[in-house]
């Protein structure tokens, strides 16, 4: 069998022109399930050979009338023909971009014009641009380019370099429009409460940067109808304040909507949440990070030599304390909890000899705990009574966020060092792309991509 596929382009004029994208044979005798319909290398080479020509038609068809002069309707001069490329998800298209002299009547525009720069301002169309900046964020730039590359036509792929810099070029555009003074205040109705979970990572710094790490701020915001965005930023690199501001401001907060803050108690992220919110602010120490240090002590317990009834009986003592401890502080009785934290202390103190090791684990972690709810004592609230009203305890959420954001892309165990500024702004395009909202914010920053050539008029 033999197939040919056939683009046909028909102008405005009328004129018609006649393609042939893609063709092929498949041997009579015998199919098998490899040569079964398109092959993705003839699919890539029949969206390519589409794409040129279409772009191509496009191209002149816009060069044509571009040519004729608004005023006396005579054709402008070619002044010469330059190469350009447009980078495409469907391929590099190469055309010949026309530069034409002002029309000799002199009066409708006396510059010269090339039309092609109009509409190729940024030399790859913005979905390219869209594409490239999502999969940039979501995974090394190499292995990015490498994806791509498996399912679309190749021709002249970009380098790594220019990936990142594409990326970074949409981080600082989608910065630019969330900072921009003319935004409208959000169509949002008023929130009820919100709830602003509000945590920390660290990123590897570039070796010229004077520290080896640098902090970044991660925030999820949760209004009262389920409504939920994240929000990342490197501290040294934004008014970070205005910009978590935009993101409550966009779920419906106004001056009078109680807003609380989820944090594991340390100061920098709660004093950020603090200045962003313009009502009244209540502070809980995170459930999640009270629950992960005793889930530390409870796994210890567990490990409690269990070779004798005697051992068996004092570790099961020793998991039930433990229990009790996370029950007292689930319910916010914090002396209580302290309490019985010291009495576990002085037990197992007098154990050490029998079970050093495990002991000493377990010692160091029930100390950790005391010292940790010891110094947060006023973030911690009754949890059980606060989840049956439906008031948030945990940003569980939030690390699941913080481990997507950073960790994922940018934490300690990647390759990757990062400038604060370079971070930032793959924050910025990772939020949007957790936030579902890439799309429709790269097009509405659109106005602020720094384009080398203006439309002429
Ligand atoms: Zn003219």
């Amino acid at each position: 069998m033999r197939w040919r596929v056939v683009l046909e382009l028909a102008g405005a004029d009328g004129a018609r022109q006649v393609h042939e994208v893609g063709a092929s044979e498949r041997s009579p005798a015998g199919h098998t399930a490899a040569t079964l319909g398109l092959g993705l290398e003839e699919g890539k080479a029949i969206l390519a050979a589409v794409q040129r020509h279409l772009v191509g038609a496009q191209v002149d068809q816009h060069c044509r009338n571009r040519r004729r002069c608004d005023r006396c309707g005579e054709q402008r001069p070619l002044k010469d023909l330059r190469p350009r490329r447009l980078v495409s998800l469907f391929g590099v298209v190469a055309v010949r971009a026309p530069r034409f002299g002002p029309c000799r009547c002199g009066i409708a525009c006396r510059r010269s014009l090339t039309p092609v720069a109009e509409i190729m301002p940024g030399r790859c169309t913005p979905e390219y641009e869209r594409v490239v900046a999502a999969m940039g964020a979501a995974l090394p730039y190499r292995r990015a380019l490498a994806l791509l590359g498996e399912f679309f036509p190749p021709g002249g792929a970009p380098a790594v370099e220019t990936t990142r810099q594409r990326t970074l070029r949409v981080g600082a555009r989608l910065e630019r429009a969330a900072l921009a003074p003319s935004q409208p205040p959000a169509a949002a109705p008023e929130a009820g409460a919100i709830a602003l979970g509000i945590d920390a990572g660290h990123i590897r710094s570039v070796r010229s940067h004077r520290v080896r790490s640098f902090e970044a701020i991660v925030a999820q915001v949760g209004g009262a109808e389920g409504k939920a965005a994240v929000f990342g930023g490197v501290p040294a690199e934004a008014d970070r304040q205005q910009q978590l501001r935009g993101v409550l401001r966009t779920l419906g907060a106004t001056p009078s909507t109680p807003v609380t803050i989820l944090s594991d108690g340390a100061e920098g992220p709660r004093a950020l949440g603090e200045a962003a919110c313009v009502g009244p602010t209540s502070h809980v120490l995170d459930w999640f990070h009270l629950a992960m240090r005793i889930q530390h002590a409870a796994q210890a317990a567990k490990g409690w030599p269990a070779h004798t009834p005697g051992e068996r009986e004092e570790g099961a003592r020793l998991a039930e304390a433990v229990e009790r401890i996370r029950w007292r502080l689930w319910h916010g009785r914090v002396r209580r909890a302290l309490d019985l934290v010291g009495e576990t202390l002085a037990r197992i103190d007098a154990m050490t000899e029998a079970a050093p090791v495990a002991a000493s684990k377990v010692a160091a972690l029930l100390r950790g705990l005391e010292t940790y709810v010891s110094a947060q004592a006023d973030l911690i609230i009754d949890y059980a009574r606060a989840r049956r009203i439906g008031e948030p305890i945990s940003t569980a959420a939030t690390e699941g966020t913080v481990q997507w954001l950073l960790h994922r892309r940018m934490g300690a165990n990647q390759q990757m060092r990062w400038s604060p500024r370079g971070a930032h702004l793959m924050l910025k395009v990772r939020t949007a792309v957790a936030n579902g909202t890439l799309a429709a914010d790269h097009v509405a920053a659109e106005r602020w991509a720094r384009r080398p050539f203006r439309p002429a008029a």
